[in-house]
This record gives structure tokens, C-alpha cells and sequence, in this order.
């Protein structure tokens, strides 16, 4: 089944108005060139800077993701927001038990779950974030522990339209350090076996994209892997040259 390939930046918190704006005028310019430009952009500021760059964004060809939700639609929460609130700041995608949430704030499966729940109730899409720890690696565990983690936080009703995984080994998030192909080729296709088993036909159209330490340098050996549908990127999502070339390398061509 195609996959179009989706190249999605986590700017987490970083940034003010100004700057984003710039960033975000810069990419528009470089895809506005490029007319034949065929994968899908998608960019997650904080939330303070939601609204500013979703009316920038807004009718054009780069999507908005919020970085995380709650899991209610409202209600008593302080410091909190819904699902329902960033799509009325024009959010298309949440991204979902992100490690640094997963670690920073103790989210379970279960809470990346209903969160994952809370984004495809207001149609949305959720990315949901996975990744093993280096022990769990060295321990042999890296893929048990990762296709726990992808039963535990599926989403109810998910359909490729709705769900996209991103595997980040939490090792390789900001590090520097990456995998090798075949241990992400033997990852994404354990993820592939898993979301079979769990969404049956519609799991071939789920996208599962790559995240953790990818640079300009090193997306293509990425991202021309089979099951590999794209990646989500932290650091380098923050230059716009960075983020272009491997948005470029998305669709085999050179920075
Ligand atoms: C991330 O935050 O999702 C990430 C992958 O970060 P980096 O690209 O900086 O490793």
C-alpha cells in the first residue's frame, strides 16, 4: 500500500513569536518553489505559539500539530489543554507520549492511550510516540518493550487516516547517536507485525516514521528503508535550511 511519506518537526519548547514566524515563512518559501513537492510537512510549536502560526499556516500546504493534550475535552485542569482547543487553533495532529513526556511527566500506556483517543474524537490525528530505552536495548528487550508500549496506547477506532507511530529510540532523541539500518528496518517491521495484529487490514496504511538524531547528513539512510513512512525531527526542525533538506530527502533529492 503507498504510503505518502510525512517529514514532521517537534520544535518542543523552544522559541518565541518572531522567530517561529520567520521559520515558519522560510519553509513556506522553500515549498512554495518546489511545486512537485509530494510528502506531507507538519510542524508542532509549543502551544503558546499555536494560534500566531496557525493563522500563518492557515489554507497552505504546511500542516500544524500541537506537541500534546489532555485527555478530557475540559474541564478542571489547571495549566492543561484539550484536543478540542488546539483544533480550534487549527491543529490537524497531536504527537502523543513523546518520551520526554513518557519520562518527564510518568504517562503510562494507558494515558498516551486516552490521550491518543481524547485527538481522534475531535478528528485528529495522533502520533503516537514510542521508543526503548539503551538498557532495554542492551538487555535484548528492544522490541518487546516497544510492542507493549504500541498495544498499550493504540487508540480505539485508529485507521490510517488517524494513527501514525513514530518509533524513537529514546536513546537517539537529541543525543546525536543513531541506529543502525538494520535495527530500524527490525523495528519498523515488528511495528508493522504488531498494528496487524491489532487493526488487521487497515495496519498496511499506518504510517510509522523514524525519529531521534536525524540531520540533514543522515535522513536519507532513514528514510529510504521499507516500512519507514517519514520522521519526525526535534533539533534539526528548528533551521529551516535543516528541516528543508531532509524534507528534500523525503523525495530523494539532494539539499
Ligand atoms: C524528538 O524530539 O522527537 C526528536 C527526535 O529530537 P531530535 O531530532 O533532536 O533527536
Amino acid at each position: 500500500m503507498a504510503r505518502r511519506k510525512l517529514i514532521a518537526g517537534n520544535w518542543k519548547m523552544n522559541g518565541h513569536r518572531a522567530e517561529a514566524v520567520a521559520l515558519v515563512d522560510a519553509l513556506l518559501d522553500k515549498r512554495r518553489a518546489t511545486p512537485d513537492f509530494s510528502a506531507e510537512l507538519l510542524v508542532c510549536p509549543p502551544a503558546t505559539m499555536l494560534d500566531r502560526i496557525g493563522q500563518h499556516l492557515a489554507g497552505g500546504p504546511i500542516e500544524l500539530g500541537a506537541q500534546d493534550c489532555h485527555p478530557e475535552p475540559s474541564g478542571a485542569f489547571t495549566g492543561d489543554y484539550s484536543a478540542a482547543m488546539v483544533k480550534d487553533l487549527g491543529v490537524s495532529h497531536i504527537i502523543v507520549g513523546h518520551s520526554e513526556r513518557r519520562s518527564g511527566h510518568r504517562e503510562s500506556n494507558e494515558l498516551v492511550r486516552a490521550k491518543a483517543e481524547a485527538a481522534l474524537a475531535q478528528g485528529l490525528t495522533a502520533i503516537v510516540c514510542v521508543g526503548e530505552s539503551e538498557p532495554e536495548r542492551q538487555a535484548g528487550k528492544a522490541i518487546s518493550v516497544v510492542c507493549a508500549q504500541v498495544s498499550g496506547s493504540l487508540p480505539k477506532g485508529a485507521a490510517p487516516d488517524t494513527l501514525i507511530i513514530a518509533y524513537e529510540p529514546i536513546w537517539a532523541v537529541g543525543s546525536g547517536r543513531i541506529p543502525t539500518q538494520d535495527e530500524v528496518v527490525e523495528m519498523h517491521s515488528a511495528i508493522r507485525r504488531c498494528l496487524r495484529n491489532a487493526l488487521g487490514s487497515h495496519a498496511d496504511g499506518v504510517r510509522i516514521l523514524y525519529g531521534g538524531s536525524v540531520k540533514p547528513c543522515n535522513a536519507h539512510d532513514f528514510l529510504e528503508l521499507p516500512d519507514v513512512d517519514g520522521c519526525l525531527v526535534g533539533g534539526a526542525s528548528l533551521k529551516a535550511d535543516e528541516f528543508w533538506a531532509i524534507a528534500l530527502a523525503s523525495q530523494g533529492l539532494p539539499a
